[in-house]
C-alpha cells in the first residue's frame, strides 16, 4: 500500500524498561510527532533503546530497521525532555540520516506539560525552538501526556 509508513522508534536508555504507553497512544492518535502521518497507515518495525550513554546502539539498531523496511526513525520525546535533554540528539540524527540514508524525526509523543513546565523555567531549550516543534503541541494536548 502506497500510503503506508514504516517507522522504528529508538528511546532513551535511562526509560529502557518504559513500556512505550506513550508513545504508542500518540502513534495511534497520531499526536506529537505522529501527526505528520494523519493521513497515512503506519507500521512500527522496530523499537528499541540507545543502548545507553554514549548511546551505542544508534550506530547499529537503525541497521536491523531498516532491514524491516523503516523509512523512518523516531528519536523518542525522551531524549529532548530527560534532565538533561540528551547531549547528543543532532549527532544521532545526522548520523543515521548519513549513513543509513533514513529520514529521522525528533520525538514521538507530546511533551507532557509538566517537563514542559520545568524546561521552561531552566531555559533548557533557549535554542531548541525547530527540535521541540514536532512535540510541543498545545497545553491542552501535553497535559494528556503528563
Ligand atoms: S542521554 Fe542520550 S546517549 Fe544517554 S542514554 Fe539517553 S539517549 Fe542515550
Amino acid at each position: 500500500m502506497s500510503d503506508e509508513i514504516l517507522i522504528g522508534i529508538i528511546i532513551c536508555d535511562r526509560y529502557r524498561a518504559c513500556g512505550g504507553g506513550k508513545c504508542l497512544r500518540a502513534l495511534h492518535n497520531r499526536e506529537g510527532a505522529f501527526s505528520i502521518y494523519k493521513d497515512k497507515e503506519v507500521k512500527l518495525v522496530g523499537y528499541t533503546a540507545c543502548g545507553g550513554c554514549p548511546g551505542g546502539n544508534i550506530e547499529y539498531a537503525p541497521e536491523e530497521m531498516k532491514k524491516n523496511g523503516a523509512k523512518v526513525i523516531h528519536l523518542a520525546t525522551g531524549l529532548v525532555v530527560g534532565y538533561p535533554p540528551c547531549p547528543r540528539l543532532t549527532q544521532f540524527r545526522d548520523f543515521i540520516r548519513t549513513k543509513y540514508e533514513l529520514e529521522v524525526v525528533i520525538g514521538t509523543h507530546p511533551i507532557p506539560q509538566n517537563y514542559y513546565k520545568v524546561h521552561k523555567k531552566l531555559g533548557t531549550w533557549v535554542r531548541w525552538d525547530k527540535i521541540i516543534q514536532p512535540t510541543l503541541t498545545d497545553e491542552e494536548t501535553r497535559l494528556l501526556y503528563d
